[in-house]
């Protein structure tokens, strides 16, 4: 029940070509940290792989045929793509769904506050964080904000080599000693994620004058006012680019690797295929995953379903009956990451089923946690089909729990799907520190799902 090391399987072309992804990668991490800048970037990439925007092929009733390519998104923050294939919808389709939204911290409606000379920002963390994290570390805002005309202006502060950065400050180790004592969950509270913005007093203003200067500043920038933060969305993120890890560069370390790295592979994987597959292939970016998979843009609204329908209604096969076979009939990967062996946390895993970073894409056949609750289990007989598949396409893959059976756990889109009665799987690419600032792949990994994505496409 051993699994390969992939770095052993690999040679030298094999090497390059995955220095080559991670090199990729690491674009695509650095300009997407939010899920609007993750969607951009995907239609940006689909648009030079020819393909073209659903929204106007349905305005115009065009028809599509075998080997069109089309994405469609959703409010600028989820997408799908979709590759036509030669047999019909009704008999199933392949899917790779990911999430492209990842822990941070949002700004409130009315974030900007004065105390003491400082002004701050105040956020509401977004996703499950450990609060004490994301402190005393070099941050960024990146977002939209959209005045009452409709005008939309995108923001990103704190990437540029010469732009400044914000922070939330701990408390000093002279004075920590009560703080040291509580519990990690309440060393730093959710209230307590306020971020420094400035500390220069806007001269001849009386009232809050620190704040004053600040909101000069953002008008003279951006044209923004106050009130204007009532209509944005602003995230908090870390600052920084991603990148290799360890002397041997064997690894990246990047913020939102949950679940970027798995939105990245599968994007790759659809637009390197080139012929008409059999099968439609369908590429699924989701938002909001980190909080449920709820709200218009989130797995368990409708855009999924209601694109399928109106892609067979162009490719003229559209019916009631025959949308309900067509996501009966397909099959998905649940692209998401799972949590990496971490010698340093031994405690929490069993280690015969746990993954390993470097031993290739990973399959957890169920989630869950204490007793499978809230898991997708998947079915033996598609496992035992995926199994050939991985083997025949040569990608290196283990299977793995999150953690050890009464720890604890964590779920991903894949049960939302399943209830169509589609055969679904979770898999994707072991994590270590999953939901810190900074998180840990291996470049093996990685290469690895890009595999077995694109095999799943044309083969599943
Ligand atoms: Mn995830
Ligand atoms: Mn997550």
């Amino acid at each position: 029940m051993e699994r390969n090391v992939a770095w052993n399987t690999y040679n030298e072309t094999e090497q390059k070509e995955l220095e080559q992804i991670s090199a990729e990668y690491k674009l695509f991490l650095n300009g997407g940290k939010t899920e609007r800048e993750c969607t951009t970037a995907a239609i940006r990439l689909a648009k030079d792989a020819g393909f073209r925007d659903l929204k106007e092929m349905i305005q115009t009733g065009e028809t599509l045929r075998p080997g069109d390519r089309v994405y469609s998104d959703c409010m600028g923050k989820a997408i799908m793509l979709f590759i036509i294939g030669s047999n019909p919808m009704e008999n199933g389709f392949n899917i790779i769904g990911a999430h492209i939204d990842s822990p941070r911290m949002d700004l409130k409606q009315n974030p900007l506050y004065e105390d003491a000379g400082i002004a701050y920002l105040d956020t509401h963390y977004y996703g499950g964080i450990k609060k004490y994290q994301w402190v005393a570390l070099p941050l960024a805002l990146h977002g939209v904000i959209v005045k009452k005309d409709g005008e939309k202006i995108d923001v990103v502060i704190g990437e540029e080599e010469d732009d400044p950065v914000l922070c939330i400050s701990d408390l000093l180790i002279h004075l920590s000693g009560e703080q040291l004592q509580k519990k990690g969950a309440t060393v730093i509270e959710g209230e307590d994620l306020n971020v420094i913005v400035g500390g220069i007093p806007l001269k001849d203003e009386e009232k809050e004058p620190v704040k004053a200067n600040i909101l000069k500043i953002l008008n003279d920038r951006y044209g923004v006012e106050e009130e204007d933060f009532l209509s944005a969305e602003i995230e908090v993120v870390p600052a920084g680019k991603a990148r290799d890890l360890g002397l041997d560069r064997s690894m990246i370390l990047g913020y939102g690797h949950d679940d970027r790295v798995c939105a990245f592979a599968q994007i790759r994987a659809i637009l390197s295929i080139e012929d008409v597959p059999e099968r439609t292939s369908c590429c699924i970016l989701a938002d909001k995953e980190e909080i449920g998979s709820v709200g218009a843009t989130g797995m368990h609204a409708k855009y999924f379903e209601n694109n399928i329908a109106e892609l067979m209604n162009l490719t003229g096969e559209y019916s009631e009956l025959k949308l309900r076979r067509a996501l009966k009939n397909a099959c998905m990967l649940s692209c998401d990451v799972s949590a990496g062996f971490d010698p340093n946390f031994a405690g929490v895993f069993e280690k015969k089923n746990s993954a390993f970073l470097g031993k290739g894409v990973c399959f957890n056949k169920y989630t869950g946690s204490r007793g499978k609750s809230g898991s997708n289990d998947a079915n033996a007989e598609y496992m035992a089909k995926l199994r050939k598949l991985m083997e025949d396409a040569g990608v290196q893959y283990q299977t793995a729990e999150l953690g050890k059976v009464d720890v604890g756990g964590g779920g991903t889109i894949a049960y939302i799907c399943a209830a169509y009665g589609m055969e679904v799987i979770d898999s994707g690419v072991a994590v270590l520190s999953m939901h810190a600032p900074w998180e840990i792949i291996s470049k093996a990994d990685l290469y690895e799902a890009c595999k077995a994505y694109r095999a799943f496409l044309l083969n599943a």
